[in-house]
Formats: C-alpha cells, structure tokens, sequence
C-alpha cells in the first residue's frame, strides 16, 4: 500500500479507490460514475467525473477528478462527499488549528493575569506576589502548550 493510504489521519476516513471501478469504467466508457449512498444519515447523490491517461498498449489508466479541486488522483477519501487527499487533509487540518489569532488572544490573556508585559516576545515572567504556587503552575502549563500550538502552526 502506498505511505499516504497508512496514515493515521488518512485512515479514519472511507476510501474509494478508482481501480475497484476499472472494469464498470471500461465496459460503459462513461467518463464519470454515478454514487448514491447515505453518510451520517444525509442521502448523497451525485456524479464523479473520471479521467483517462493511456498507459501502454493502447490501455488507459483511470482517474478520478476531485468533486472539489478537480485535481486527478487514484484515491478519494469521503468527508460526506469524496475527495482527493489534499482536500481531506485541508478539512483535518483546519479543524484542529486554532487560529493563530485566538491562541495570541489566550496567551495574553494568560501574560494579563500574571501581571506580565503584554507581548509573547517578552518571554515567560515571575510569579506575581499573592499567586498561589499551583494557579501560577496550571498557568504556566497552558502558556507552554499554547506557545507550542504557535510553534507547530508556524512550521506547517
Ligand atoms: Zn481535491
């Protein structure tokens, strides 16, 4: 199998590889594929467009456009409709971000109450006079997580 369809992320979703419909594809010589199922109780129906590249002696190799980028790929994963795996993983990926916005606002947020220069470039601070040790420790453990957050949304 190849590394894309082994990943974890990847692997949450159905997959609909182009090879299962080869033989469909080559007796009707339709240029897309008609679908019809439900997904978390909505009723789909819809057509997804095939292409085709010749391969060697006069065979053709299939693809499916993506409904939703049209970009060519052998696999579609569904997200209530199929897509190819960039879309999916743009859908994955959003929904695990947050905003860069929102985790500055938390993290100033945090810096306030410690009583901290406001701006995460002045770094970590004291703990302010008359903070109990394990509010100031809870505090800082979220200030880590969220400057880590920070750091894995700038290297993407
Ligand atoms: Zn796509």
């Amino acid at each position: 199998m190849p590394a894309l369809a082994t990943t974890h992320s990847l692997n949450d979703y159905s997959k609909l590889n182009i090879s299962t419909y080869r033989n469909q594809l080559k007796q009707t010589k339709q240029d897309f594929i008609e679908f019809n199922y439900s997904y978390r109780g909505k009723a789909y129906n819809y057509s997804i467009q095939v292409s085709k590249t010749p391969c060697n002696y006069g065979h053709y190799r299939h693809w499916w456009l993506c409904p939703k980028c049209s970009s060519r790929t052998s696999v579609l994963y569904c997200a209530g409709t199929y897509v190819c795996r960039h879309c999916i993983g743009a859908n994955y990926q959003t929904q695990l971000q947050q905003p860069i916005d929102r985790i500055y606002s938390k993290l100033n947020a945090i810096r306030a109450r410690m009583g901290w220069q406001v701006g995460v470039i002045h770094g970590i601070g004291e703990r302010p006079k008359g903070m109990h040790h394990s509010t100031y420790n809870r505090l800082l453990n979220e200030y880590e997580q969220l400057t880590d957050k920070l750091l894995r949304t700038f290297k993407q």
